[in-house]
């Protein structure tokens, strides 16, 4: 069917006449031959708003038997039956007049949502698959997320990662509101960057401005750089923080003892200070509370000690910073796309004493990064938090796409497989993974029905986790998987669906 043919079909059946009750009746129920969305249809004016998909694509079809549809919007327009329809391409210009016209469509602050969950979409087609687990508990997405890491090599931008989540929110009619977070941004301009593309969270990655190794300096060393820190630094430090001990409540204290609380200034202090200023700089761009900003400690080689959390987070309060997260860095791996590797009696016990210090300090979430598939602590970080967390997953719903391709276009896979292996060593300069090759079998020697289980194998995992914008640099490969991922959506909703269902329940997520 054309899209001409699809709203004929339409009208001839009445829908733009119908009432919003009359068509929420309907939602769930398969339309026109799967041509249109159910939950996406919405009357507004006296206009009929529905997605609409043939076999190659998809426009937001407007319908109106009293005017021209949809001024705002731009697209093929005719009429029949005594009503006008037009079809709109999902372009930047049609998004922008959705969200205006269905505010819900918008990414906003989630600050006051007790558990928030991040889906990162690297390809911008998970949205309706991450929205099928997630509504069914209570939790709040952020569904646009990207690095910009993942924008370079997926040759995006933040307008465009908002403007795919607006579409597919609007497909589902999820209504219940959104967050998009601009990940690991290390500059303002990268930051102006990402406001101005309307994301609503800001995750600052301080990698680069903290000192990581002073955990390793001798006492010596640490007393000669700290003699080199502003007076009033030293002053603080050595009055508020050196050999006092601080009570977490719950029969926990922490001591500083003097070098240790020189070691974390030596360690953090500039990065402190840039934090100040990016806040300092949200708040003049937003408003105070209008941005939801995390603090990401976590791309980093040491993990973070408790007390240098504490150290951490009380100096951005005497800086009068205010934060909706933090991520600290974990102790154990945390490598993507596979479980936790580490000690988990000793990751509860730090897990904890985080969870306190978050607690005390104004109440922020604790924030799990690379937190896709650690099946194995998920209890225990909905356990210790009591459900107050973020939970941050990226290329995990790359993977889902990867798993497609196995499952539905076995070629295509065994040519993504061999781009993955050949660039890997390019893929390694940008990502920390340790994948034992020799584990992962040749998929020209597997037959067809054994692929989609590579999936299922830590190290053939990793390997597609973080080649994905070398296979993706391939102009056939990736125009054959966005072309899978249009004909082949309801399994690959299925698939997203049952992933991030596991994730929901292993964090312990109450059903609505
Ligand atoms: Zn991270």
């Amino acid at each position: 069917m054309t899209f001409e043919q699809i709203a004929t079909l339409a009208i001839t059946q009445k829908l733009h006449l119908a009432t919003q009750d009359q068509l929420n009746n309907l939602k769930g129920v398969h339309l026109l031959h799967n041509a249109l969305y159910a939950d996406s249809l919405f009357i507004q004016d006296g206009v009929l708003f529905v997605m609409a998909r043939t076999e190659t694509e998809k426009r937001l079809l407007l319908i109106s038997a009293t005017r021209e549809p949809g001024s705002a919007f731009t697209g093929q327009a005719g009429s029949t039956g005594g009503a006008s329809w037009k079809a709109c391409p999902l372009s930047a210009e049609n998004a922008d007049a959705l969200r205006h016209a269905f505010p819900w469509t918008a990414p906003r602050s989630l600050h006051d949502r007790r558990t928030t969950f991040g889906c990162g979409d690297r390809l911008g087609r998970a949205t309706a698959g991450h929205i099928r687990a997630l509504r069914r508990y209570q939790v709040a997405p952020v569904l646009a997320q990207q690095s910009m890491r993942e924008l370079k090599l997926t040759n995006r931008t933040y307008r465009n990662v908002i403007d795919d989540t607006s579409f597919l929110v609007f497909q589902c009619g999820y209504t219940e509101g959104f967050g998009a977070d601009g990940d690991h941004l290390k500059t303002i301009p990268d930051i102006e960057a990402a406001l101005a593309a309307g994301m609503t969270m800001i995750t600052l990655d301080l990698s680069e401005v903290m000192r990581p190794q002073a955990a390793a300096f001798p006492d010596a060393q640490i007393d000669s750089e700290y003699a080199t820190l502003a007076s009033d630094v030293r002053l603080t430090v050595d009055t508020v923080y050196a050999d006092k001990t601080v009570d977490l409540g719950s029969g926990e204290k922490l001591t500083f003892p003097r070098a240790e609380a020189r070691r974390c200034a030596v360690m953090y202090t500039t990065a402190l200070d840039f934090a100040k200023q990016v806040y300092d700089f949200l708040v003049t761009q937003k408003g105070a509370g209008h941005f939801d900003l995390e603090i990401s400690i976590d791309e980093t080689t040491t993990p973070t000690l408790p007390s240098h959390h504490l150290f951490f987070i009380r100096e951005l309060i005497r800086r009068q910073v205010r934060i909706v997260s933090m991520a600290p860095r974990f102790i154990g791996e945390f490598q993507k796309g596979i479980d936790y590797i580490g000690d988990i009696a000793e990751f509860r016990r730090q897990f904890t004493t985080h969870c306190r210090i978050a607690k005390a300090y104004g109440d922020y979430k604790i924030s799990v990064h690379s937190g896709s598939d650690k099946f194995s602590i998920f209890p225990i970080v909905g356990e210790v938090t009591g459900g107050r967390f973020h939970e941050k997953t990226a290329g995990t719903s790359w993977l889902e796409a990867v798993r497609l391709a196995a499952q539905e276009a076995p070629g295509l896979y065994r040519r993504m497989h061999d781009v993955a292996l050949k660039r890997l060593p390019d893929a390694l300069k940008l990502y920390h993974i340790t994948p034992d090759l020799t584990s992962i079998p040749d998929p020209r020697s597997l037959p067809d029905a054994a692929l989609p289980k590579l999936m299922d194998l830590n190290a053939a995992r990793q390997v597609l986790h973080v080649t994905y914008g070398f296979i993706l640099e391939n102009q056939t490969l990736k125009a054959e998987l966005f072309a899978l991922l249009h004909t082949a959506e309801e399994a690959h909703n299925m698939l997203l669906d049952r992933h991030f269902t596991r994730h929901l329940e292993g964090l312990g997520i109450p059903k609505k």
